[in-house]
This record gives structure tokens, sequence and C-alpha cells, in this order.
């Protein structure tokens, strides 16, 4: 069985962990509304999309 040679750093993990606590950054602010929106989709508040395209009622 495979075992690590040496012990990981603190510095060493930590740096590893800095990747994987950013998840899906693709929030911006709807225009229309102002709540926070993933970009390039219609916002599920107000059912906008740049700025008119209206999708519900
Ligand atoms: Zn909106």
């Amino acid at each position: 069985m495979a075992v690590p040679q040496r012990r990981t750093s603190k510095t060493r993990r930590d740096k590893r962990r800095t990747h994987f606590k950013l998840e899906v950054p693709g929030m911006v602010k709807c225009d229309h509304c102002g709540e926070l929106k993933l970009s390039h989709r219609v916002c599920k508040v107000c059912g906008t999309y740049k700025a008119r395209e209206i999708i519900k009622q």
C-alpha cells in the first residue's frame, strides 16, 4: 500500500485548499431587481434577461 513519504506541511495543505473553497463564482447582480443571479442565465427572481426579455409573468 502506498504511504506518503513525508507529512504534508500546514502551508502545503492549506495552499492546496485555497482552490476548492471557491464555488461557482459566476454570480452577478441582476440589473432589474438587484438580486444575485448566475451570469448568462435568466434571473429567477424577476424572470428577466438582458434588461427586458421577460420569460414568466
Ligand atoms: Zn432580477
